[in-house]
């Protein structure tokens, strides 16, 4: 069977994922993502109402005009986890394409929000719900089976592509963490038989490919974020955390822990109403009478009252932990909220900058802001979401790939890992495969 993979977009940066693997006449396509950072960067763009090819040619979504290039019928567009840079381009691109959107229950919710979301296009494709560790059909001869991964969001999964030429993983964005918060640990005893069973191409996530070691589990943010709390027992005056919205286990400990201290957590923002909500709604054990606010008068009413009724007996969780212009740290930094810093109050980033310049300027910028006020800064509460060096060896020793394409990342981001495969005895151009976006990659006649 003709195996075909195109790489079509995070194949020259983190942002904008999206393959499409081709098995005979069957086509899968893998995330449809956006580059936030391409769009932030002009001043008031509203991608809602913007047209797919202006946001193409702004390297905002894929350009996935070479999908014309694949021979074969488009069975199912498949988005691995939720975070925006695998799902932000489904309203612009989906309806293309006259097949289901299948993924984990969470990320399906968050697909579905991201539609009702869309004004320029109508998008009613068909949204399926699987679990890690089910299998569906695509075609006469190719299954799908999602295989439950580890990654900074839950519902995260990496779909397998069962053909008659062995298995084709698509493995964005994991680290293996065997003692995750909220969810099931890494599944590698699935991939250990996957690699026993034959897998004829691995497409690889090699966002943190570079760093050395492994990435540690979420327990251990968990466990330092404890202890930072902790250690503000005795104080009695304004305590402000912010980390990644999506990030529902990070939000769940912060919760959980505002109240090992005698405060009552308060969730301020947009995003953090969204996706604590959702995660809620599926049966992810957030409390019930967990305070969220995130229109903009209900937000004002909470910090009054936190002001009112003293702020040693709050602990709000906000958005704003890359110094977004608009999140709500920011503005509390800038002073355009009813929240007050004192010199000495705590401000905790469980979060680390992404490392990208628009990013490090903003929070500079607020971080700055909020020093000037006499905030105490605690930075870098926080594991990351993808494997490390020593990570991506322990995958390769598991899954012992016949060939390997390396993605979400800019050329000199792959290189470490290129390397890396090199010394496990892969070779570029022979079953090593380098691409860019837009490109074919023609695995066999
Ligand atoms: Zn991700």
């Amino acid at each position: 069977m003709e195996i075909e993979i195109a790489t079509i977009g995070g194949y020259q940066e983190v942002g904008r994922n999206m393959t499409a693997v081709r098995a005979g006449d069957d086509i899968v396509v893998f995330d449809m993502g956006l580059n936030l950072s391409q769009v932030l960067i002009h001043d008031d763009v509203r991608t809602e109402q913007m047209h797919s090819l202006d946001l193409i040619d702004m390297g905002a979504i894929p350009d996935d005009r070479v999908m014309s290039e694949l021979e074969g019928d488009v069975k199912a567009i498949v988005p691995t986890h939720g975070h925006l840079d695998h799902i932000g381009a489904i309203g612009k691109l989906a309806h293309r394409y006259d097949a289901p959107i299948v993924g984990s229950p969470f990320t399906i919710e968050l697909v579905r929000q991201e539609i009702e979301d869309e004004s320029k296009f109508d998008v009613d494709n068909e949204l399926i719900k699987m679990e890690g560790g089910e299998t569906m059909e695509i075609g006469d001869e190719v299954d799908m089976e999602f295989v439950h991964v580890t990654h900074s969001i839950v519902g995260a999964v990496s779909p397998v592509l069962h053909t008659p030429e062995g298995a084709v993983i698509y493995g964005l964005d994991k680290r293996i963490d065997h003692n995750p918060v909220l969810e099931d640990p890494f599944d590698m005893e699935r991939f250990r038989e996957l690699g026993d069973e034959g897998v004829f191409a691995y497409i690889e996530d090699c966002t943190n490919a570079g760093r050395k070691g492994r990435t540690p589990s979420e327990s251990l943010a968990r466990e330092h974020l404890r202890d930072t709390l902790k250690s503000f027992e005795d104080y009695t005056g304004g305590i402000v955390a912010t980390t990644f919205s999506s990030h529902v286990s990070r939000v769940s400990s912060l919760v959980e822990f505002a109240k090992e201290i005698g405060r009552k957590p308060i969730l301020l923002g947009r995003s953090m109403e969204k996706y604590t909500n959702t995660a809620r709604d599926l049966g992810y054990p957030i409390p019930d009478d967990l305070e969220i606010y995130g229109h903009r008068r209900s937000r004002e009413r909470a910090f009054k009252r936190i002001m009112n009724e003293g702020k040693g007996n709050f602990l709000p969780v906000v958005t704003g932990h890359q110094g977004e212009p608009r999140a709500m740290l920011t503005r509390m930094a800038r002073d355009e909220t009813p929240f007050k810093f004192d010199e000495g109050d705590k401000v905790v980033f469980s979060a680390r900058v992404i490392p990208e310049p628009t990013n490090e300027g903003q929070r500079y910028a607020a971080e700055k802001l909020l020093k000037m006020q006499g905030a105490r800064i605690y930075d870098e509460i926080h594991v990351s979401g993808h494997l490390r060096e020593e990570g991506h060896y322990q995958m390769l020793d598991a899954v012992r790939p016949d060939n390997i394409i390396p993605a979400h990342q800019s050329l000199s981001g792959i290189a470490p890992y290129v390397d890396l495969a090199e010394s496990k005895g892969y070779t570029v151009g022979e079953d090593l495969h380098i691409s860019r976006n837009g490109n074919i990659v023609q695995l066999n006649e």
